[in-house]
């Protein structure tokens, strides 16, 4: 083995343990999740908007009814004015049966006014109960998203642990210098920071060295890090 064999071994736990990194931030069920978040979140605006709107004409009703309950008990007294004996004029007893009368029909009104607010009522409520029913499912449905991400997560979190320490082991064998330098270009260079010269070929970039460069990269010491003309990474001879 070569003195810089072990940066690539580095290189390839680093590579890996990207790999599940970018894994560990890309599952299926993240999009899905956030997507199911989206659904959640439209069910809820409309169920502000038709809970408020049932909220209003709720109210209405329970005034309604308040004013009903107040003018059945005026009607009420005023019933038993007209029976107890208190009141004998023939004039005053007209007077409170044609009161009674009014608040009798009063009283209906009012009836009939909170039973048409129910029956207004009645839709919304079944579209809250709709909207109540779909944003149970999606929640159900996010909670098991949630399971599968906490469990793939934490399996790809081992994995991942386990090449960072396989990487701090293989690390120790590199001159640290040589190290600090992978890590920046790493850093630059998407990731890959040395590679394996094949050939005339820089396992990095792809490309053929020209002969007059790769001619200076062969005649270099054997213990000298020599770089790709092309992109600058680490080459492994
Ligand atoms: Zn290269």
């Amino acid at each position: 083995m070569g003195a810089l064999d072990e940066l690539l071994v580095v290189q390839a736990h680093d590579t890996k343990a990207d790999q599940l990194r970018h894994q560990r931030g890309h599952l299926p069920e993240l999009a899905r999740a956030d997507s199911v978040r989206g659904e959640i979140a439209v069910i809820d605006a409309a169920r502000a908007v038709t809970g408020g709107e049932l909220g209003g004409i709720r109210s209405a009703e329970h005034r309604l009814e308040d004013e009903a309950a107040t003018v059945q008990a005026k009607a009420a007294d005023v019933e038993r004015r007209l029976y107890d004996g208190s009141v004998t004029a023939h004039k005053e007893l007209e007077d409170l049966q044609a009161e009674h009368r009014s608040l009798v029909a009063r009283q209906s009104q009012l009836e009939d006014q909170a039973i048409e607010l129910m029956e207004q009522a009645e839709p919304l409520q079944a579209q809250i109960d709709g909207l109540d029913g779909r944003r149970a499912a999606h929640q159900e449905e996010l909670d098991a998203l949630q399971a599968v991400i906490d469990s793939t997560q934490a399996e790809l979190d081992g994995l991942i642990a386990v090449e960072e320490s396989a990487r701090d082991a293989a690390a120790q064998q590199v001159d640290p210098a040589v190290l600090r330098d992978y890590d920046s270009l790493r850093a630059r260079l998407g990731g890959v920071g040395a590679a394996r010269l094949e050939g005339s070929r820089c396992e990095g970039c792809h490309l053929e060295i020209p002969p007059a460069e790769l001619d200076g990269v062969r005649r270099a010491p054997e213990d000298a890090t020599v770089f790709c003309p092309q992109c600058g990474r680490i080459l492994v001879r």
